[in-house]
Parts: structure tokens; C-alpha cells; sequence
């Protein structure tokens, strides 16, 4: 690695632990937020050479808290490579349930879309075939990138990096400041923001957003159930939006479960939230139909807000976008953190390509390089989930009737079939090195 710092001076107290009050601490990047995306990108950009620090406005421990946020993500085959070339994989395998098969349904009609693995036929290095994706409780994501976090020498984690206001975060005209309401200052080259919806580093900036709510809530828990879900997500398209029950791992307490994603609209939720376990296994089952037999809910329910947003530029000045900083999404089709991890792969390698010529981190060219390799294909998702939300989550019957041929036609039709399939799958368009299965 050291040949990436040739033309690049680094300051050798990186490895030291983070400043007491007056000090500064320099690194290469600086990235707010230590989430998903936020470590996925550290981990890779560190272990390519860089000094990176990540300020996170909480507690590791505390994130791992059993439940913290109750959510399982459904993660592409595309993006899960950039976690194998991390040595993130290997730390989260054994929580990641494949999913072979995808089953999508309007409601009570027969007509569905049926997506297989085997129809795909797509083969992994090892040979085996491989499946449409996986789904992983974002607990045990977590913990695997804290564990491969803690093994990078040249990153840094600041926990409990806590910020008073945008105005903390100051731009000079070679470096970014951040100072901490406890007085610690960080400085680097350029700040990537990773800090999700909220983003106080994308305030900083400068960087309005466009978007709208949704007027519908996530909720979502565990879900135990009578019969094994033979690695099938569900996806039912219902007039308040769409209801997701996915594979899961087995549990230690229950073999057969899945994760649940049940859309509703705002003004249902606080009644849906209050139900006892036994009722809300009815309105379950009443919903989801026999395909598992029994449901049971586990453990606490969450109720996430749903809404759209998207950043006006990726990057300002020294700042730059990764993640739900940049884009929120409906969770319809699972692709919120799958797009955070495509910025994470191409930014790196621009970032990491840059170090290597010596290039100023935050010059304007590798600014728009990255903003014209994500902007576009995050606008296509924004606008594809966006969309399908739209045409299912209503019982106009001509839509309906017009929706169910749709799926029905393009179930028939096996070329369209594998092109959508691929592109969910996250391995079609320009993909960035790691996503290809090739090192920074
Ligand atoms: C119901 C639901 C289901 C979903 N299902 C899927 C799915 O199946 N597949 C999928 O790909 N996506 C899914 N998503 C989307 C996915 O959860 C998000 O896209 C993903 O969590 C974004 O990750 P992130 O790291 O960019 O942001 P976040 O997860 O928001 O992480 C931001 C981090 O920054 C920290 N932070 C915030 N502010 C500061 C600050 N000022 N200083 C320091 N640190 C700060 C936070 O503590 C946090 O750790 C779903 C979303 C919802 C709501």
C-alpha cells in the first residue's frame, strides 16, 4: 500500500487514538456516519491504502443492541461482492439466507410474476448456481463491519462523534473541520458525507433536496411461521401498499422465518402497531394467505415513515454524497442500501485511482466523474420504485385489471423475465471494480 502515498503526505499520527480538546486529527477522508454504507465504503478505501476517520454520532455497542432497528435488508448479488472483496462476506455469511425465488402477487388474483434462480442460470466463481440475492438482518451487517473495521489499521472509528449543527462542519480551501460538541476537531482533504436522510454534513454543503412524503409507514418485525419458506421471497402488491415477507435464517428459537415489510397507510398505522400478537397474526394472515401456514409475529414491531428524496448535486466544494445522504427511497423492491453500496464501489474507485496519481481527493473532475457514474442510475431506481408503488398501492379496478396482465404477460416471457431479474440482481450497467469481483 505504501506506493499510494508517494505523492501524498500523511500525517503519522493517524494510528493514535482521536484528540483531546485542541488538538486536530488529519486523515486522507474524513466520513460522517459509520452505517451500511458509510463502513462498507471505509473499510474498502482503507484497506486500499488511505486514512480514513469515521465520525459516528453513536455507540457500536449500542447499535448492536438486540433489537436495534428491527430491519432485514435484502442485499443484490452485485452489491455483495464489494462485501466479499472486503472480507465483509466472510463475517456475515453465515446470517445471509439466499433467496432462490421471488414470487410477486396483486393481492388475491392468480396471476403472479414468478422469478427463479434456476431460470437465470447466472454461475458464481465456485462454480454453484447463483441465487437473486440474500437477505441479512441489518443487525448482523453491522456487526460484521465493525468486526473487519476493527482489523483495517489505517481507519479510525470515532464513536459518540456527536455535532452541534451543520456549522461545525467548515470548509477551508485545502481541508474540511469538523469540530465535536466535545471540542475534538478532525480535518481531511474532502468529508463524505454518509450520514443518511437527515444528513447535517449535506446541510453543510449547501445541497437542497427534492422529494415528497409517501403518507405510508414500513412496518416491520420478525415473523415466525408453520411451514419452511424454501428460500421464496413474497412480495404482495395490496391496495395501501405492498407486503414483503422474506426469507430469513434460521433462528435459534424457531427454524422457519422471514423478515416483514408491511406498507400501510400513516393514518393505519398507529392502530395496526397497537394490536396484541395474536391479532396481528390474524391481520397477517388475512393479508399473506396460506403460502406459510400459521404466522407469528416476534419480538418488537418498528414503524419506519416512508418518504422519497434526492439530492440536487452528489458533491459541493469538499463534500461529497454517499447513501441515503444522497437518495431515500420506498423499500418496494429492497434497493435502498444496494444503490448506498454502488456509490460505495464507484467512489472508492475514483477516490483510491485519485491517491494513487497524487490528485487532490476533492477536485472538481473527480467530483462530476462520480456524480455522472451514480446520478443516473440512482434516478432510474428513484423512478422505478417510485412508480411501481404508485400503479399497485390503489384498487382502481381498469389499473388493476391492466397491472395483473402485465405481470402476468411478462411471467410469460422469458427474455424480459431475465433482464429484470439482472438488473435487480444488480449486474448489469457500468459496474465499478469491486462489483465486478476485481480488487481497488
Ligand atoms: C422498512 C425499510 C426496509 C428496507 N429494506 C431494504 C432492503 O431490503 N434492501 C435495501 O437495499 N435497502 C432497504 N432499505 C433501505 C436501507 O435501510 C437504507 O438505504 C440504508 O440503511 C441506508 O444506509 P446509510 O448507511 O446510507 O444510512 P443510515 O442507515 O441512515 O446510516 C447513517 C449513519 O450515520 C450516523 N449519523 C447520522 N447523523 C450523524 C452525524 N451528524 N454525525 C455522525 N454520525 C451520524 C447514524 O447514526 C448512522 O449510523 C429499507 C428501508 C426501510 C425504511
Amino acid at each position: 500500500m505504501e506506493e499510494l502515498y508517494q505523492t501524498h503526505s500523511i500525517d503519522s499520527s493517524q494510528n493514535t487514538p482521536p484528540p483531546q480538546q485542541g488538538e486536530t486529527q488529519t486523515g486522507d477522508l474524513l466520513v460522517m456516519g459509520g452505517g451500511m454504507a458509510g463502513l462498507s465504503f471505509a473499510i474498502a478505501v482503507a484497506q486500499a491504502g488511505l486514512n480514513v476517520i469515521v465520525l459516528e454520532q453513536s455507540n457500536p455497542a449500542e447499535l448492536l443492541e438486540d433489537p436495534h432497528d428491527g430491519r432485514s435488508s435484502a442485499i443484490a448479488q452485485g452489491p455483495a461482492e464489494i462485501w466479499k472483496m472486503t472480507g465483509v462476506w466472510e463475517a456475515v455469511k453465515a446470517d445471509a439466507q439466499p433467496i432462490e425465488d421471488i414470487r410477486v402477487s396483486d393481492g388475491p388474483s392468480q396471476l403472479f410474476l414468478h422469478y427463479a434462480h434456476k431460470d437465470l442460470g447466472l454461475h458464481g466463481k465456485e462454480g454453484g448456481l447463483l441465487p437473486l440475492g440474500y437477505i441479512i438482518q441489518n443487525q448482523a451487517i453491522r456487526r460484521a463491519l465493525f468486526t473487519v473495521e476493527k482489523t483495517v489499521e489505517n481507519l479510525t472509528l470515532v464513536p459518540n462523534a456527536r455535532l452541534k449543527g451543520p456549522g461545525n462542519i467548515v470548509q477551508t480551501k485545502r481541508h474540511v473541520e469538523v469540530t465535536l460538541q466535545d471540542g475534538r476537531r478532525f480535518s481531511a482533504p474532502l468529508l463524505v458525507a454518509a450520514d443518511g436522510r437527515g444528513s447535517m454534513a449535506r446541510q453543510a454543503a449547501g445541497i437542497p433536496l427534492s422529494g415528497w412524503s409517501y403518507h405510508q409507514t414500513g412496518i416491520v418485525c420478525t415473523v415466525h411461521h408453520e411451514k419452511p419458506h424454501q428460500a421464496t421471497a413474497h412480495e404482495r402488491f395490496l391496495p395501501s401498499g405492498p407486503f414483503a415477507l422474506l426469507p430469513m435464517v434460521a433462528g435459534p428459537d424457531h427454524p422457519y422465518r422471514s423478515s416483514l415489510v408491511w406498507t400501510e397507510k400513516d393514518r393505519l398505522v398507529p392502530s395496526m402497531m397497537a394490536l396484541s400478537d395474536h391479532d396481528f397474526a390474524m391481520e397477517l394472515e388475512k393479508r399473506f394467505g396460506p403460502w406459510l401456514g400459521w404466522l407469528r409475529p416476534m419480538g418488537k414491531r418498528f414503524a419506519y415513515p416512508l418518504s422519497l428524496q434526492h439530492a440536487h448535486r452528489y458533491a459541493a466544494g469538499r463534500i461529497v454524497l454517499l447513501g441515503d445522504a444522497a437518495h431515500g427511497i420506498h423499500p418496494i423492491s429492497g434497493q435502498g442500501l444496494n444503490l448506498g453500496l454502488r456509490d460505495v464501489a464507484a467512489l472508492a474507485e475514483i477516490l483510491v485511482d485519485a491517491a494513487r496519481l497524487g490528485q487532490d481527493l476533492a477536485s472538481p473532475d473527480l467530483m462530476q466523474r462520480y456524480e455522472a457514474w451514480r446520478r443516473f442510475d440512482n434516478l432510474v431506481m428513484i423512478s422505478v420504485t417510485d412508480s411501481l408503488n404508485r400503479l399497485f398501492s390503489n384498487d382502481v379496478l381498469p389499473i388493476k385489471v391492466a397491472r395483473d396482465l402485465g405481470l402476468a404477460a411478462v411471467d410469460r416471457i422469458p427474455p424480459l423475465k431475465r433482464l429484470f431479474m439482472r438488473h435487480a440482481m444488480g449486474v448489469v450497467g457500468d459496474l465499478p471494480r469491486l462489483m465486478r469481483g476485481q480488487p481497488l
